[in-house]
């Protein structure tokens, strides 16, 4: 299977490992398969025997053809082991008769991230050998959060590879700078940098265009590389769950084989809800994909109007890891649904007015499978609470975030399909929101909410999170922005 840009211009196309090492395509587009694989019933039948594992190397291998069955298989293996995702690293919640609860968020970092993040650095380094690469690659990142840490637990100790993660030091709650100062492993560096997200941002970006430190990095015989999810190694492992939550369902006997159910995903960089259009273009049961955003509901109002415009008010929001104004990965659906022409022109038109409008007959395709919805920050703690209190389920913020905009479609169209609402971190990854959505009080900070929400709700702290604050501080140091490129290239020396 070969890979082709959004963007249209390499019409050749690349291997899938030559994609997951570049990452972006050279004219600035995202990389695609040329043709989506398809998955009939009597395979989805088939699945139904197998383990997660043993899904997602069938899975992969359906995209990643330059990667044998066995390659996948190991990869998936340990990545997903009992160790760092316990015994099912998918588990289903049922909330009623028709909604059904995906927790994405069993793994080493408590959020949904770490179900890409676990095996895209395994098939990165599989990748540098098939391109014959030799030198180390230098993964650069710089978080507001949730993917610093996960991909330092990706990355950590993976042969061939360093990794250095920027945060802005005032700019990420104390659990989490906790949880990426204590980072361990061999090949790992932490920085705080005095600064906001789009400071740390704008000096990873000015590194990676630096013709002067690549050439310097060469001399250590050292290359720059990013991890974030646009790259299509980080998107084609979240394939995987799509596939399996359904083939689960039916082993349930929730629903019949080829039942049509519908999902809804809470979205930001529209990585995770494009997944999901995958597994459905290849043939699994999903008929409605419902997009849920926060109050940055640019693409509630893209969906409804057909303009996606970036020029607006930007909210911070208690469902941070969704406070996003361009979601770079909907690039892949234009692409899908309209073609690489029309595609290269709302980027273009993205890049130059930060907006851009499709045709209401071209939103027809779009809206086939697509509807939009949104929740404030009021709807989402109240939403934490009534599914608290009624269903005996604590969920975190950007998960209410969905359930609250399952509710809402439900309602509208009197639904009768069942559907899946897809959670993506622990309650306790924002553990002061949650229990202020349920007892209305600000505890005194972020580690004392951690106890103070167990103690409110009997729900168990899980493994990662527990005595954060007692780790050791294995990286203290905060830099001024503009040393960034000095403290990489030291980093790329050690
Ligand atoms: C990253 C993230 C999201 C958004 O996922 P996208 O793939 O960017 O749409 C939602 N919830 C949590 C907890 C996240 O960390």
């Amino acid at each position: 299977m070969k890979f082709i840009s959004t963007r249209g211009v390499n019409e050749q196309g690349v291997k899938s490992a030559y994609a997951i090492k570049n990452g972006l395509a050279s004219d600035g587009g995202l990389y695609m398969p040329e043709s989506i694989p398809a998955l009939s019933l009597d395979t989805l039948q088939e699945l139904r025997t197998l383990t997660y594992n043993e899904r997602c190397a069938k899975i992969l291998s359906m995209f990643l053809d330059d990667y044998s069955y066995e390659e996948l298989l190991e990869d998936a293996s340990l990545a997903y082991s009992e160790e760092k995702f316990g015994k099912n690293p998918t588990p289903i919640t049922k909330l009623s008769d028709k909604v059904f609860m995906l927790e994405l968020w069993h793994g080493p970092t408590a959020a949904f991230k770490d179900m890409a993040l676990q095996i895209m650095p395994r098939l990165f380094v599989r990748a540098l050998k098939k391109c014959g690469e030799e030198k180390t690659a230098l993964i650069l990142v710089a978080t507001s959060g949730d993917t610093g840490k996960a991909a330092l637990e990706g990355y950590k100790n993976i042969p061939g590879t360093k990794i250095k993660v920027f945060y802005p030091t005032d700019g990420v709650s104390a659990v989490q700078k906790m949880q990426m100062q204590s980072q361990e492993g061999e090949n790992v560096s932490v920085t705080g940098i005095v600064g906001n997200f789009d400071d740390a941002q704008s000096g990873v970006k000015e590194i990676f265009s630096d013709p002067g430190i690549k050439e310097a990095l060469e001399r250590e015989n050292t290359f720059l590389s990013s991890a974030n999810s646009i790259n299509w190694g980080r998107l084609v492992p979240q394939i995987v769950y799509y596939v399996s939550a359904y083939v689960d369902l039916v082993n349930k006997g929730e629903i019949l084989m080829g039942e049509k159910i519908d999902v809804c995903v809470p979205t930001g960089n529209f990585g995770n809800i494009f997944a999901c259009y995958i597994a459905k273009m290849m043939g699994v049961p999903y008929e409605k994909l419902v997009c849920a955003s926060n109050k940055n509901k640019v693409l509630t109002d893209f969906l409804a109007s057909g303009t996606y415009d970036k020029n607006r008010e930007f909210y911070k929001t208690n469902s941070p890891s969704m406070d996003i104004l361009i979601s770079s990965n909907l690039e892949r659906l234009l692409f899908l649904a309209l073609g690489a022409n029309k595609c290269r022109e709302y980027m273009s038109s993205l890049a130059k007015d930060g907006r851009y409008t499709v045709s209401a007959e071209d939103m027809k395709l779009i809206k086939e499978s697509f509807v939009g919805y949104y929740a404030d920050e009021e709807d989402v703690l109240k939403t934490i609470k009534e599914v608290y209190e009624n269903k005996n389920c604590l969920v975190d913020t950007h998960t209410a975030v969905a359930l609250h905009s399952v509710n809402a479609y439900m309602d509208e169209n009197k639904a009768e399909r069942k559907i899946i609402a897809v959670s993506t971190a622990s309650p306790y990854k924002f553990a002061s929101d949650v229990l202020f959505a349920l007892t209305s009080e600000k505890a005194d900070n972020d580690f004392s909410a951690l106890c103070e929400l167990q103690n409110a709700t009997s729900v168990q702290i899980p493994g990662p999170l527990q005595s954060i604050d007692k780790r050791s501080i294995l990286h203290k140091a905060v830099i001024d922005k503009n040393c960034m490129a000095r403290v990489t290239l030291n980093f790329a020396k050690d």
